[in-house]
């Protein structure tokens, strides 16, 4: 009897040890969260207001990615995230203005929806693809779709970002696709973009920057490579870097700036509207508030505008999807990715599907075992380059041993009280409910245990 108590107790310590120490990591501040995995990656929208770092590249290929709206820090620690894919927006709105101050309730999206008091830093996005279709207004970018008292530094993108849109307000951003308060620094972003109004009968404004498409954001130092396709049905406000430079909301007077940096690339577009603006410009658009600093910039850009609306323009028109592959492989340096090229042409031609760098990893050493409850991490180092990747271990299945000691046939009906120990398979979620559960009813087994110790020891004393 004694022992079944004994057991009992200790099961019911350790589950509530188990539930302190899950509080405690959860509640952790200072120190980031390391990311190793496409799990752990998913797991940012878990906890929008923390401290990340990036501890591999991680490839997001045949994941649907939706857009967080993150108040934290996200160090990318050097590493990239390879194939993302954006096809939604993030569940927050805001508000966007156009030239007149007119507002608009708008969503967005990119690998974050929208950034507030936010930092994202020395992250590579390879192969980003956000394809968006909306019928409301919207904003779409690579790193954000909205970015307010933000910094984005040190950063590289490299993708593509197509708004299929009919909506009043909307633009795409290689970088950000809205913002302002903040600063873009020291990125790079090779981006091809397209935006497509849907809507012929009214007038909308539309806004397309390689670095952002409308707002006021600060940028230094950054080299800005755009292919850009615009559609549009309305008015035009097409930027190398900027759609248009606007102070919001009506009555701000920041000092800002736009210095050293570089434009490269064409603005492919039509402005279907005779009632002219056609802004198209290799670094700012359309200029609200001519409030900024701007020194050190230089550029090679083409203003390539159609007059023909009858076709929506795009990179590429052979419809025949008739396309080559060449796969490059990756090395310890390069990502891989595969080349296709279009037989119809034979000019067109894109890359995709990247591939994780390609590691000479000897023997792991093991930073922390894999335990029945815990997966394991063990870290290799690339005999070629000193790459550091770290590697996860899995859960260890447990072994189910036959009890050491068989239970007194008098209270045969006890055992089925106490919580099953078999290996737990299920999602972390409806593990933690689980211990949550089985630790509660095990807590309350303890007590009335404990409480009939007591009296069984009263009882022998006396
Ligand atoms: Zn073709
Ligand atoms: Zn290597």
């Amino acid at each position: 009897m004694k022992k079944n108590f004994k057991l009992l107790l200790t099961t019911m310590a350790f589950f509530v040890l188990a539930f302190m120490s899950f509080r405690i990591s959860a509640k952790a501040d200072g120190e980031a969260i390391n990311i190793y995995t496409v799990d752990d990656l998913l797991a940012v929208s878990e906890n929008t207001n923390a401290d990340y770092i990036l501890m591999n590249d991680i490839d997001m290929a045949g994941i649907e990615w939706t857009p967080i709206d993150f108040t934290g820090n996200f160090d990318g620690n050097n590493h990239a995230i390879l194939n993302l894919s954006v096809k939604s927006t993030s569940t927050e709105i805001r508000t966007t203005y156009d030239g007149n101050y007119k507002t608009y309730d708008t969503c967005f999206a990119g690998l974050f929806g929208v950034l507030e008091n936010a930092t994202i830093k020395n992250l590579t996005l390879k192969g980003i693809n956000v394809t968006v279709n909306k019928e409301e207004p919207c904003f779409i970018g690579s790193i954000a779709g909205f970015s307010e008292k933000s910094s984005i530094e040190n950063c590289s993108i490299d993708g593509t970002l197509r708004l299929d849109v009919s909506a009043k307000m909307f633009g795409v951003g290689g970088i950000v696709g809205y913002g302002g308060d903040g600063s873009i620094t020291s990125t790079n972003a090779d981006v091809t973009l397209i935006c497509i109004d849907h809507d012929k009968e009214n007038r909308d404004e539309q806004f397309m920057g390689g670095g952002y498409s409308a707002g006021y954001l600060d940028v230094d130092k950054c080299f800005i490579k755009i292919d850009g396709y615009d559609s549009d049905h309305g008015y035009v406000h097409d930027g190398g870097l900027v759609g248009m430079y606007i102070l919001y909301p009506l009555g701000n007077n920041y000092a800002g700036y736009i210095n050293n940096t570089r434009v490269e690339g064409m603005i492919t577009f039509f402005e279907d509207n005779t009632d002219r603006r056609a802004y198209c410009k290799d670094f700012i658009g359309e200029v609200m508030n001519w409030t900024y600093e701007y020194v050190g910039n230089s550029s090679d850009f083409t203003r390539n505008e159609i007059k023909d609306y009858s076709k929506d323009l795009l990179p590429h028109y052979c419809e025949g999807g008739n396309f080559s592959k060449e796969v490059i492989e990756s090395t310890c340096d390069e990502f891989g990715y595969t080349v296709y090229k279009c037989n119809d042409c034979n000019e067109y031609s894109y890359k995709a599907d990247y591939t994780l760098k390609n590691h000479k990893l000897g023997e792991l050493s093991v930073i922390e075992e894999a335990t029945t409850e815990k997966e394991g991490l063990s870290k290799g180092v690339c005999s070629d380059c000193g790459a550091e990747v770290y590697v996860i271990t899995p859960v260890v299945e447990e072994i189910i041993e036959e009890p050491e000691e068989i239970v007194e046939p008098d209270i045969v009906s006890e055992p089925e009280t106490v919580p099953e120990t078999k290996p737990v398979k299920e999602e972390e979620g409806d593990t933690l409910l689980k211990v949550f559960l089985i630790g509660g009813l095990v807590i309350c087994i303890g007590l009335v245990a404990a409480i009939a110790v007591v009296l069984f020891r009263g009882r022998k004393k006396r």
